[in-house]
């Protein structure tokens, strides 16, 4: 079992994110949030695909406009995820101008590396956090390593280099990272903003980086903290990039939402970067989305591609049966699967799954035992035996 990091819960539309609670996980939309129908309609991709929370960019007037049109075509098809809306350099501007939208967003991220320079800086920040008080809205302070605030980084630029024995560079902008987001939290309750209102993220782009920064940042507060690695990348690239970064700083319970940013292939869907998420959350043993699908990586003894196709097969049943099953069968994701090419491992694994099957490899007996509970149920053969094992699986399941 991994001991989060103590932190207060901060309510997000309904959502509670802080260590008394399950790790929350996000995503955010690519679509011009000004385009109300196709923004929508990514919302409602990455909330069923089970992102309990959804980000937008809000960056420009017509895009704050928007927000009441993508909330209500939202409720008209029964979706309610919270909203967030990611605001840079104008947010004090559209949050004030457009009142119904600061109303209707869950919470606001604030980069304070954009928010204005100079007295800029603490008035425009204060103008949102304002609003934010007034709405009764939390806040994510998201510092991020490509938009650092300037004045703090000079400021400890200049520090570092009167000191004794100066840091690097990247350890200047660590701590200024840390700094900024530290400050800008206080800067908020001196306001009025509650404690329990404040999230905090500090993003960077390398794993040992966002190690070093979360892990810095971690004691010095007890605010829930959003946890991601910035522009992972595309597709293999960023999921392990993604995997690594969040791995070792999830085990030691730091982070109590986060997101796996992903740059998709052109054209296609945005709910792998949720399905990553929740698939490292899963394999850390720190939440349970879907029944666990143990399958071997195949050998030179299974030469057919039936074996593949099952394993792919099973897994893709259940990911689309599963929101059926959740809502009928309390439990079900807790439930696991093994789908094996041969009886080297396939008996002793299908033992220890649910249910499992172990499939007939080259010049084996061309047969496939299903254990159940760890007992040999049936043994299946001919060219059905895809389709009776899914049966099985789902006469289990029912049962
Ligand atoms: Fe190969 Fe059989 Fe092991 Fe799968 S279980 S990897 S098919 S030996």
């Amino acid at each position: 079992m991994t001991n989060r990091r103590q932190t207060v819960t901060v309510n997000v539309g309904g959502v509670s994110i802080g260590s008394a609670h399950p790790i929350v996980v996000q995503s955010m939309t690519n679509t011009d949030t000004a385009n109300a129908e196709a923004t929508a309609i990514q919302v409602a991709q990455l909330a069923r695909a089970g992102s309990e929370l959804v980000r937008v960019t809000v960056n420009t007037r017509e895009a704050a406009a928007a927000i009441p049109e993508i909330v209500a075509r939202l409720e008209e098809v029964g979706l309610n995820v919270p909203i967030v809306g990611d605001f840079h350099y104008n947010g004090h501007i559209l949050l004030r101008e457009f009142p119904e939208t600061a109303r209707l967003l869950a919470k606001y991220r604030i980069n304070p590396g954009n928010v204005g320079a100079g007295q800029h800086h603490d008035t425009n920040f204060a103008t949102m956090i304002e609003v934010a008080k007034e709405y009764d809205k939390p806040v994510r302070i998201g510092v991020n390593w490509g938009s650092l605030d300037q004045q703090v980084l000079a400021r400890l630029m200049d520090e570092n280099a009167r000191a004794g024995s100066p840091k690097s560079g990247t350890d200047v902008m660590i701590d200024a990272m840390v700094v900024s987001a530290l400050e800008s939290a206080r800067y908020a309750e001196e306001l009025g903003l509650p404690h329990d209102k404040i999230l905090i993220s500090v993003k960077v782009s390398s794993a040992p980086e966002l190690w070093q920064v979360y892990r810095q940042l971690a004691p010095l507060c007890d605010y829930p903290l959003h946890l991601g690695l910035t522009e992972a990348g595309m597709g293999m690239k960023g999921m392990v990039a993604s995997s690594v970064a969040l791995a070792p700083l999830l085990t030691e319970g730091i982070g109590d939402t986060i997101r796996v940013s992903l740059t998709p292939e052109p054209g296609a869907s945005r709910k792998l970067e949720v399905e990553v998420a929740q698939q490292i959350l899963q394999s850390l043993g720190l939440r349970q989305f879907l029944p666990q699908v143990t399958s071997c990586p195949g050998c030179g003894r299974t030469t057919s591609t039936f074996f593949q196709e099952l394993a792919q097969k099973i897994q893709d049943y259940i990911r689309d049966t599963m929101p059926e099953w959740k809502a009928k069968y309390a439990g079900v994701e807790e439930m696991q699967v093994a789908v094996m090419g041969c009886i080297v491992n396939g008996p002793g694994e299908s033992k220890h799954a649910n249910i499992g099957i172990s499939l007939p490899g080259t010049g084996e007996d061309p047969r496939a035992p299903v254990y159940q509970d760890g007992k040999l149920l049936t043994t299946l053969k001919g060219p059905r035996i895809a389709e009776e094992f899914q049966e099985l699986l789902e006469k289990y399941v029912q049962e």
